[in-house]
C-alpha cells in the first residue's frame, strides 16, 4: 500500500497545539514545586523528547514547503529524529511505569529488556527504511510515505508490551489512577488508528501527549493551599531526597501554633497572607510546607540566599511585630539541614522533639547537641509507645519515685507525691521533663498513669500491711487524660482491683485554660470524689490562675508552686500577696501545700502563711517508693 501526502494537505495545527500544550506543562512544572523523585525526572525527559520530536516534524514540513530542492538527507534526518525520539519516548514510558510503581529490579528486568530490544530494532529498521528511500521519498516536492508500517508495527509492539506491564503492576497503584491510565491509552491508540486510516500523520504527536498529561495530573501534581502557598508533606520528602542527592543545603524555619493544631480550625485569611508574604518576601526560591493545621515549615535553599543570616534577622523582626496581631501561642524553630536528618527525612520528628521541650512563645535556634537529644527522644518515644501498647501494670521500666510531704498539723510525713521515672536500657533513668511531653503529645500518657497508679496502690498496700502510717499518696494526672471516655472507669477499676481504700489515693491536676476541658474537669472530679478520691490543684501560681474557675472546681488541696515560694521570700509585697491568697483558700476550707521548700528560710515563711503541708528538698528529694519507710511512722 502506498500513502501519498500532498503538501497542501498537510495541516500542522495539531503539532503546534502539541507544542503549545507541552510548553504549558513545562511552565507549570517550573513555577510550582513538584515532587522531584526519579520518576519525575524521567517524566520531564519524556516531555522534552516529545517537544524535540514535534519540532523536528514541524521543521521537516516547513522545509519541504519552503525549499523542496534541499538535499534529501536533511529531510531523512528530520524524519528519523522524529521517529527515533517517539520510540525512545515509548521506551521511557516502560521505564517510567516500572519506576512509578516501584517494581523491584528483578521483576522489571524482562520488561526493560524487551523495551530496549524493541527500541533498538525498530529505530534501526525505521532509520534504514527512511535513508534507503523505502519508507519515505520525495519526488517533485511531494512526500510519499511508503511502507511506513515499520513505525506502526513498532508502536503496536510497544503498546502490547505496555499493556502487559500495566497488567502486571495493576495492583500497585490506586485503582482510579490505573483506570485513568488505561482510558488514556485506549484513547491514544484509537486516535492513532483513525489518523493512520485517514493518512493524517500530524496527529501522531498528539497521541503521545495524552499519556503525558495523564501522568502529570495523576502522579506529579502536588496539592497545595493557593492562598498560603504551602505544599503538603509528600513534597517535603522529595525535596529532602532531591537536595540530598544534589548536596544542596537548606535553612529551615518552623512555625508551630498549638491552638490551631488542637482545635483543628483553619487559619484566618489574614494569617495565611502574612505567612505567605513572609515566606516570599525574604527568601528566594523557598518552599513552604504545611505539616499540620498549625505547623508550617519553610525550606530555604542556602545557595540562592547567600546572606540568609541577615534575611533571617529581618524576618524575625517583622514576625514579632506582625505576630502581635494574632496572639496565638507559637514556637519558632530555626535550623540548618544536616545529612543525618536528610537520610530518613526526619525533620518533622526532629522539630517535634524540640517543640516538646521548649516553652511557648520562644524562637529557638537549633544547636549541635539537639541531634543527640533527638536520638534520645526517639528511644524514649519508642519505649513509651511500647509501654503503652503492652499495658503491663508491672512494667519494670516504669519506676515510682516519691517525695514525702510534711504535715504541719500532725508533725509527721503521712502523705507523699508519686513521681514517675523511666528506667531504660539505653539511657538509664529518664526524668519526666523528657518523657511526659512526648507521652502527652502521642497519646501514651494515660497508659503511663494507669501503670504508676497501679504500682502506687500496691506500694500503699505493702506499707500499710507492714504497719506504716500512710494517709495517702497523690498521683499526677494530665488534663488531656480527662478527655478519655474511660478515664473515671479506669481509675476506679485500678484502685478497686488493688484493694486499697480510695481515700488513700489523691489525684493532682493542673489548671486548663480551655473551656471544654474546664467543664470536663469539673465533671470528672465530681464523679471520682464521689468514690472518695482526694484532689489537688497542682502548680498554683504558674501562668494562668483564674480564681473564679478554681473556686468552682471541688479541689481539696491547693499546691502553691515553688515560683510563688521564691517570689515570697524575695520581697515583702509578694509575701503579703501570697499570704492573702493562702488565707483566702484556708477560709474556704482548702488546705494549702507549699511546694519547693528548700531551706529553713522557705519553711519559716511558709509556716507563717496558712500552710497545712510542706514539700521540698529540705525534707527529701524524690526517692524510690520503697525508701519511703524511712519517713513513715509505725502505728
Ligand atoms: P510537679 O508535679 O510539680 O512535681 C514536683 C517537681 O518538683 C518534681 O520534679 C520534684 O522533684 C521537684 N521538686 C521537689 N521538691 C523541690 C524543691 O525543693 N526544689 C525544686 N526546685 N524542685 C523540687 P520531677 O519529679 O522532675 O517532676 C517534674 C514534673 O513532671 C512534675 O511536676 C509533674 O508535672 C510531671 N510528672 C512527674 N511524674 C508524673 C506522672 O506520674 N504523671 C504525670 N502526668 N506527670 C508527672
Ligand atoms: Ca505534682
Ligand atoms: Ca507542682
Amino acid at each position: 500500500m502506498q500513502e501519498t501526502m500532498r503538501l497542501e494537505k498537510y495541516f500542522p495545527a495539531s503539532e503546534v497545539t502539541v507544542l503549545a500544550v507541552c510548553f504549558v506543562m513545562v511552565i507549570l512544572l517550573v513555577v510550582s514545586f513538584k515532587v522531584r523523585m526519579k520518576s519525575f525526572r524521567m517524566f520531564a525527559a519524556m516531555l522534552w523528547m516529545l517537544i524535540v520530536a514535534t519540532c523536528s516534524d514541524l521543521m521537516l514540513h516547513y522545509l519541504m514547503n519552503k525549499d523542496p530542492t534541499l538535499p534529501t538527507w536533511i529531510f531523512y534526518s528530520l524524519r528519523s529524529i522524529y521517529h527515533v525520539l517517539l520510540f525512545s519516548l515509548l521506551h521511557h514510558y516502560v521505564l517510567y511505569t516500572c519506576e512509578a510503581t516501584a517494581l523491584s529490579r528483578v521483576k522489571r528486568r524482562p520488561y526493560i529488556a524487551a523495551a530496549t530490544a524493541l527500541f533498538a530494532v525498530f529505530s534501526v529498521a525505521d532509520t534504514v527504511g527512511i535513508f534507503t528511500g523505502r519508507t519515505m521519498h520525495i519526488i517533485d516536492g511531494v512526500i510519499s510515505f511508503e511502507g511506513s508500517h515499520i513505525f506502526t508495527a513498532g508502536y503496536i509492539c510497544f503498546v502490547v508490551l505496555l499493556t502487559a506491564l500495566l497488567y502486571r503492576v495493576r495492583r500497585r497503584l490506586y485503582k482510579q489512577v490505573m483506570l485513568g491510565f488505561a482510558g488514556v491509552m485506549v484513547l491514544s491508540i484509537s486516535m492513532l488508528a483513525v489518523a493512520r486510516l485517514r493518512t493524517q500523520s500530524s496527529y501522531t504527536a498528539a497521541t503521545f501527549l495524552f499519556p503525558l498529561i495523564a501522568v502529570m495530573y495523576l502522579l506529579h501534581s502536588n496539592p497545595y493551599d493557593a492562598m498560603l502557598g504551602a505544599n503538603d508533606l509528600r513534597g517535603l520528602n522529595n525535596l529532602i531526597r532531591y537536595s540530598d542527592e544534589k548536596q544542596r543545603e537548606y535553612l529551615y524555619l518552623s512555625l508551630y501554633m498549638k491552638e490551631l493544631d488542637e482545635s483543628g480550625s483553619t487559619m484566618s485569611d489574614e494569617l495565611k497572607t502574612l505567612i505567605r508574604h513572609v515566606a516570599e518576601a525574604y527568601y528566594r526560591r523557598s518552599t513552604l510546607f504545611q505539616v499540620s493545621n498549625g505547623h508550617m515549615l519553610l525550606m530555604v535553599p542556602k545557595d540562592r540566599n547567600r546572606n540568609w543570616q541577615e534575611r533571617t534577622e529581618k524576618i524575625l523582626q517583622e514576625f514579632k511585630v506582625e505576630y502581635e496581631k494574632f496572639r496565638y501561642d507559637y514556637k519558632l524553630v530555626i535550623g540548618e539541614s544536616t545529612p543525618e536528618l536528610n537520610r530518613k527525612n526526619e525533620y518533622v520528628s526532629f522539630i517535634r522533639s524540640i517543640h516538646a521541650r521548649i516553652p511557648e512563645n520562644t524562637i529557638y535556634q537549633v544547636q549541635r547537641d539537639d541531634l543527640d537529644k533527638f536520638r534520645n527522644y526517639e528511644v524514649i518515644l519508642k519505649e513509651i509507645a511500647d509501654i503503652a501498647a503492652k499495658k503491663d501494670p508491672e512494667d519494670p521500666r516504669v519506676l515510682v519515685y516519691c517525695q514525702p510531704v510534711y504535715n504541719i498539723r500532725t508533725g509527721k510525713y503521712d502523705t507523699a507525691e508519686a513521681l514517675m521515672r523511666l528506667q531504660l536500657d539505653e539511657l538509664g533513668i529518664v526524668f519526666p521533663d523528657q518523657f511526659i511531653p512526648p507521652a502527652e503529645e502521642n497519646g501514651y500518657i494515660h497508659a503511663l498513669t494507669q501503670i504508676i497508679l497501679s504500682k502506687t496502690c500496691r506500694a500503699i498496700r505493702t506499707l500499710t500491711s507492714e504497719g506504716f502510717e500512710i494517709e495517702r499518696i497523690s498521683v499526677n494526672v494530665s488534663a488531656l487524660e480527662l478527655r478519655d471516655q474511660d478515664f473515671c472507669g479506669d481509675i476506679d477499676e485500678i484502685i478497686g482491683r488493688s484493694g486499697v481504700d480510695a481515700g488513700r489515693i489523691a489525684i493532682e491536676l493542673t489548671e486548663s485554660r480551655n473551656d471544654s476541658d474546664f467543664m470536663l474537669m469539673k465533671e470528672k472530679i465530681e464523679e471520682l470524689k464521689g468514690k472518695g478520691i482526694t484532689f489537688y490543684l497542682d502548680d498554683f501560681g504558674t501562668g494562668y490562675s483564674n480564681m473564679e474557675r478554681i473556686l468552682e472546681l471541688p479541689f481539696d488541696i491547693i499546691k502553691f508552686d515553688r515560683s510563688m515560694v521564691i517570689a515570697g521570700s524575695q520581697d515583702k509585697r509578694s509575701e503579703q500577696v501570697l499570704g492573702s491568697l493562702a488565707d483566702l483558700f484556708s477560709k474556704l476550707d482548702y488546705s494549702v501545700l507549699y511546694e519547693g521548700v528548700e531551706d529553713e528560710k522557705d519553711e519559716e515563711m511558709c509556716r507563717g502563711l496558712s500552710a497545712s503541708y510542706l514539700q521540698g528538698y529540705k525534707y527529701s528529694k524524690p526517692i524510690p517508693i520503697s525508701e519511703l519507710r524511712k519517713f513513715l511512722e509505725k502505728e
